[in-house]
């Protein structure tokens, strides 16, 4: 394994009561100031972060599995991103590229064009967040094809704006209440393989997919799809082989633009740089986010040159898209992922974590399934002998973990699933010594879970 160098040390270590004491205190303030519909999954406040571990105020060092929803992955305060953007923010932080434009940004678009999946000529455009991003890239694939239905999948995420928000599926808390959404997105089924019918190929999951669309569309009504090739909020779940290349085929077949959102995928995450990668697939364009820049907020749409350049000077923009010490952060992130394999470095953590988990779903009959690719990997909790989802157990496996040292996110439209997103700069021996705790916790609920239905 690449040897990596932290600042901090890569020790779990807990000093209180989780929350501590000053956590409880600040708790309270944040209540006072802060708005409540911004809930937080952790209940703790940070002041450090490193590699591997979250230092909050009471001085508890937690093992970080969730890397502030696959931001960190070269951690929270890699020396490379902080010295690019130190030096960044003594010469100027901001002067608009639609205004003065600066070469950091033309920079994160030159390697994006070469990161990304294809060979051929491709433009970017920078945003501040995902749902910007994803936003855009609907934007850019109805002026170019002149068309306006947009087909989202079930089990979608895409954001919380108004457009992102008609896209994603899960009403509560997403949606409920914040209608009327966008018009003309279309939701079609997508590929679950853990609760299709059983042995529905992806082949066959696309052309029920693109079946439902020419019948209630039309294809030539059709501007774009939308796919998060693993598809993350809504389960971290894996298409059955053959679905995206299937879907991407019948796509270009039709003059339908393929988005790629790997807003979440994204930037080593999956054990490729991009999880299209895994198949070959090549999306007409690709939404960024999250990984890019060391947790400096960027976003990035990337793709074929003609429907970048389909839309008129002006048509794209923001004021702070694309801020030139985000692109620092992103450009020495993207050179310290180059240098380090970290690709590489996420295969081996799925190595590391996917057959232990596995054992353990053979003892444990609550774990309905693992799974997921590199450092992007589920496990899907339900009830004992069934395949019901079981938010209750998940909620309580988390919160065990937490009370150990580790923070683990749940997910899922049925939010029964334990996400885990390490860093990809965290060591073997604190991995190894957070799946000790999530196994003890996995064990532990689940056993009280099979008492209190059996009884
Ligand atoms: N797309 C996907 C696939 C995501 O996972 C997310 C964030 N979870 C978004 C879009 C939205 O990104 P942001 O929160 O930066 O707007």
């Amino acid at each position: 394994m690449t040897e990596f160098t932290y600042r901090l040390p890569q020790k779990r270590r807990i000093a209180t009561d989780i929350p501590g004491p000053r956590s409880t205190e600040w708790e309270i303030r944040r209540r006072a100031a802060v708005a409540a519909g911004l809930a937080s999954s952790v209940p703790v406040f940070a002041v450090d972060a490193d590699g591997g571990v979250i230092v909050d105020v009471d001085g508890n060092s937690l093992i970080d599995l969730g890397s502030g929803i696959a931001v960190t992955t070269v951690g929270a305060s890699h020396t490379l991103v902080a010295a690019a953007v130190a030096d960044q923010a003594a010469r100027f932080t901001h002067t608009c590229f639609m205004v003065t434009p600066y070469d950091g940004y033309v920079r994160v678009a030159e390697e994006l064009a070469n990161l990304t999946p294809g060979e051929h000529e491709k433009r970017s455009v920078l945003f501040n967040s995902g749902a910007e991003a994803v936003e855009n890239a609907v934007k850019i694939a109805r002026l170019a094809t002149g068309r306006s239905a947009v087909v989202a999948f079930d089990h979608a995420y895409h954001g919380r704006t108004n457009l992102t928000m008609a896209l994603t599926a899960k009403a509560m808390p997403y949606k409920s209440q914040f209608g009327p959404f966008a018009p003309e997105i279309y939701r079609m089924p997508g590929s679950y393989p853990f609760r299709d019918e059983p042995g529905l190929s992806g082949a066959e999951a696309a052309r029920r997919a693109i079946a439902r669309i020419e019948k209630q569309i039309g294809a030539d009504s059709v501007a774009a799809l939308v796919y998060e090739p693993i598809q993350g909020e809504g389960g971290f779940i894996v298409p059955a082989e053959g679905f995206l290349p299937a879907l991407s085929v019948w796509a270009r077949a039709n003059g339908v633009v393929f988005i790629a959102d790997e807003v979440q995928t994204g930037f080593a995450r999956t054990g490729d740089w991009f999880a299209c990668d895994h198949e070959g697939v090549v999306p007409d364009l690709i939404t960024t986010g999250k990984g890019i820049a060391g947790g400096m907020p960027l976003a990035a749409v990337t793709g074929r040159a003609d429907l970048l350049d389909a839309v008129h000077p002006g048509g794209l923009g923001g004021t702070y898209g694309g801020n030139p010490v985000a692109c620092a952060a992103a450009l020495a992130t993207l050179e310290f992922m180059r240098e380090s394999d970290l690709p590489a470095r996420a295969r081996e953590i799925e190595e590391r974590v996917v057959p232990r988990l596995r054992e353990l779903a053979r003892e444990i009959e609550t774990i309905g399934e693992v799974r997921g690719r590199g450092a992007m990997l589920a496990i899907e909790l339900v009830r004992p002998g069934s395949n019901e989802p079981d938010a209750e157990l998940a909620k309580a496996v988390v919160s065990e973990a937490l009370s150990h040292g580790v923070i683990a996110l749940t997910c899922g439209t049925y939010g029964n699933i334990i996400r885990l997103l390490p860093p990809l700069v965290i060591s073997d021996e604190l991995l190894a010594d957070a799946l000790d705790v999530l196994e003890a916790a996995l064990r532990a609920r689940s056993a009280a879970r099979v008492l209190a239905f059996e009884s």
